[in-house]
């Protein structure tokens, strides 16, 4: 009898703390994102291989082929909020330009 009460006792510490623990979980990847997200990277040059194989310009109005309204704030990829320079999926560990646009300009959801 007593170890059944103490296995309860230790089941309900086991399923409180993986409780806690699933809550921590999320806390901490919005911390860590915000963290990344105030941090400052590099910011993607115009001549980065990558960028010129896309076109890529700071101000989307030099790049001839950006339609109306597209810029990376626009961009479904961008995540920057409303950041000057954000991180956008495509130029891992590099900012674009908000005001920027490449090939891959995709309309934001919403
Ligand atoms: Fe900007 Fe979108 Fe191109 Fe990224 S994919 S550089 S956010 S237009």
């Amino acid at each position: 009898m007593t170890n059944s009460v103490k296995g309860k006792t230790s089941r309900r510490g086991f399923v409180k703390g993986a409780v806690g623990l699933v809550a921590a979980v999320p806390a901490a990847a919005l911390l860590s994102g915000r963290r990344a997200y105030a941090e400052e990277m590099p910011k993607l040059t115009e001549d980065d291989a990558q960028a010129v194989a896309l076109n890529y310009k700071h101000n989307a109005a030099e790049a001839p082929n950006a339609g109306e309204g597209q810029q990376c704030s626009t961009c479904q990829l961008f995540a920057g909020g409303d950041a000057e320079w954000g991180p956008c999926s495509l130029f891992h560990g590099k900012d674009v330009s908000s005001k920027g646009w490449c090939a891959t300009w995709v309309q934001k959801a919403g």
